[in-house]
C-alpha cells in the first residue's frame, strides 16, 4: 500500500495548471495572476491634500503661534474631486478638503487644528494659522502610491481583496488569470436519496455531493454536480460520461471491499488505474486513476478521477489531503500545503493498523502554546465531528500511540495555504 506523500505525488505528477482567461476582478479572488500589471496613470493623478485644513504658501506661517497667529484671507472652497480656479498668492488660503487637489500657488496644507477654525480670532473672511509650517505638509504627491508605467502586480501573484482594489485603482476592470478547474462530482449508492425528496425507510440522505462541492467552491474550483448512480457498473459508467467536459471527477463511495463496490473495476475497464488504497485513516480505500471517453462536447476525453470512499468524514479528508492541492495546482497556485502546528495533544490517540491517522480535533491556542482536544468518538460516518473540529492531528504510521502531553503535528484546516 501506498504513503500518504506517494499518493499526493502521484496525483499531482498528473495534474497540469490550466490556461489562461480574463476575469473580471471581484470574480477573480484566489485566482493566480497570468500577466503582470502595469500602471497607466500616476496614482493619485494629482498633488493632493491629505487633510481638511487650509492651502497656504508655507513662508506665510513663518512665525506664527498660538499667541499670534497670522491671519491669511480665504479666497476659495474646494472640495475633493473639484479643482479651484484661484491662485493661493501672498497673503491669502483656500480652504481645502481631503482629497481635494493642491491649487496654484500653494506648497503646503494646514490643518484646521492648527487654526483658529473653532474658536475664530480675526476677521470674518480670514483665518488665523496658529504655527508655523514646512512647505509639502499634508500633500499628497502625485505617482506617490504609483507611478505610471510601473510594475505594479507581478504574475503568479495570488488575487486578494488587496490586489483587486490595486487593480481598481489604476481603473481596470479585468485581468488574465490562470482559470479555475471544473470539478464533476458523483455519488454512488443505493441508499442515498437527494436533499429535495422525502426520505423512505432504509435510505439516507446524500451528503457527500454538497459537502465536497462547497469544498471544491472553498478552494477555487467549479463544481458541477451529477447526482446520485446507483452501484453498478452501467450506471457508474453512465454517470461517469456525464461528467467527462470537467477538469477532474470525483467520486464518492464503491470503493472498498464491498459485494457492490464497483468505481476501481469501471476505472480499470474505461480507464487506468493509478492506484488504490493508502495507508491511511480515515480514507484507506481511495482510488486514482484516468478515465476515457467522449465528452458531451464531442471531445476525446482522458480526464482525471479521484475515487473517494463513501464515508462522509472520510471525504472530507481525503478531499483536504488530495483533491484540494490537485485543485490548487490546475489553479496555478504554488504553495499546496495546508499549514501544520505543533500543539500538545490532550489525550491519548491509538494507532492499531500502523496507518497515518488524521484525528479531527480543536485546537486551541492558550499562553502562547497550541492545544489539540479530540472532537470525541472518530467514526468516519460522524460527520458532525467535522464541524467542530478546525484541525486534523497526524499520528505517523510508525507510532502506535501518542501519549496524553505529547506534542503532534496538527493540520489546519481553516488557514490559509498562503499563510
Ligand atoms: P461505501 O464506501 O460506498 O460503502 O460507503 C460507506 C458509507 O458511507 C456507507 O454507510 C454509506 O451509506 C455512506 N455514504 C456513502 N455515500 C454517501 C453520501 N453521498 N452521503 C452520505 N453518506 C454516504
Ligand atoms: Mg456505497
Amino acid at each position: 500500500m501506498i504513503s500518504v506523500e506517494q499518493a499526493l505525488d502521484k496525483i499531482l505528477s498528473c495534474v497540469e495548471v490550466l490556461e489562461e482567461e480574463p476575469r473580471p476582478i471581484l470574480d477573480s479572488m484566489g485566482q493566480v495572476l497570468a500577466e503582470d500589471i502595469f500602471s497607466t496613470i500616476d496614482v493619485p493623478p494629482l498633488d493632493n491634500s491629505a487633510m481638511d485644513g487650509y492651502a497656504v504658501r508655507s513662508e506665510d506661517t513663518s512665525g506664527a503661534s498660538r499667541q499670534s497667529p497670522r491671519f491669511l484671507r480665504v479666497i476659495d472652497t474646494v472640495m475633493a474631486g473639484s479643482i479651484s480656479e484661484c491662485e493661493v498668492e501672498p497673503g491669502t488660503a483656500i480652504r481645502i478638503m481631503t482629497g481635494a487637489a493642491i491649487p496654484k500657488g500653494a506648497d503646503s496644507v494646514v490643518r484646521f487644528e492648527d487654526t483658529d477654525e473653532v474658536e475664530r480670532k480675526g476677521a470674518s473672511g480670514e483665518t488665523g494659522i496658529l504655527c508655523e509650517i514646512k512647505p509639502g505638509l499634508d500633500i499628497r504627491r502625485a505617482g506617490e502610491n504609483i507611478t505610471r508605467g510601473s510594475l505594479v502586480l507581478r504574475k503568479g501573484v495570488v488575487i486578494r481583496p488587496s490586489e483587486v482594489g490595486v487593480v481598481a485603482s489604476l481603473g481596470r476592470s479585468q485581468v488574465m488569470v490562470t482559470r479555475r478547474p471544473t470539478v464533476a462530482v458523483l455519488v454512488t449508492g443505493g441508499e442515498l436519496v437527494d436533499i429535495n425528496q422525502p426520505l423512505p425507510a432504509g435510505k439516507i440522505y446524500d451528503s457527500n455531493t454538497y459537502s465536497v462541492a462547497a469544498l471544491v467552491r472553498r478552494y477555487g474550483g467549479i463544481p458541477e454536480i451529477l447526482g446520485v448512480v446507483l452501484d453498478n457498473e452501467d450506471s457508474l459508467v453512465a454517470g461517469l460520461q456525464q461528467g467527462l467536459d470537467a477538469d477532474m471527477l470525483i467520486t464518492t463511495g464503491g470503493v472498498s471491499m464491498g459485494d457492490y463496490d464497483v468505481v476501481k473495476d469501471v476505472l480499470a475497464k474505461e480507464g487506468e488505474v493509478v492506484f488504490w488504497k493508502v495507508q491511511m485513516k480515515p480514507g484507506k480505500p481511495l482510488a486514482f486513476g484516468r478515465i476515457k471517453g467522449v465528452s458531451k462536447a464531442g471531445i476525446a476525453r482522458n480526464i482525471l478521477h479521484l475515487g473517494l470512499p463513501g464515508n462522509p468524514v472520510s471525504v472530507m479528508v481525503t478531499f483536504e489531503l488530495f483533491a484540494r492541492p490537485a485543485i490548487l495546482k490546475m489553479m496555478g497556485r504554488k504553495n499546496l500545503a495546508k499549514p501544520t502546528i505543533e500543539a500538545v495533544i490532550k489525550e491519548p490517540i491509538t494507532n492499531k493498523d500502523g496507518s497515518r491517522i488524521f484525528a479531527r480535533a480543536i485546537v486551541e491556542k492558550c499562553g502562547g502554546q497550541y492545544f489539540a482536544q479530540l472532537t470525541g468518538p472518530q467514526g468516519s460516518g460522524i460527520l458532525t465531528s467535522m464541524t467542530l473540529a478546525n484541525g486534523l492531528v497526524i499520528v505517523p504510521e510508525d507510532k502506535p500511540e501518542v501519549g496524553k502531553g505529547d506534542i503532534v503535528q496538527v493540520m489546519m484546516l481553516d488557514w490559509n495555504e498562503e499563510s
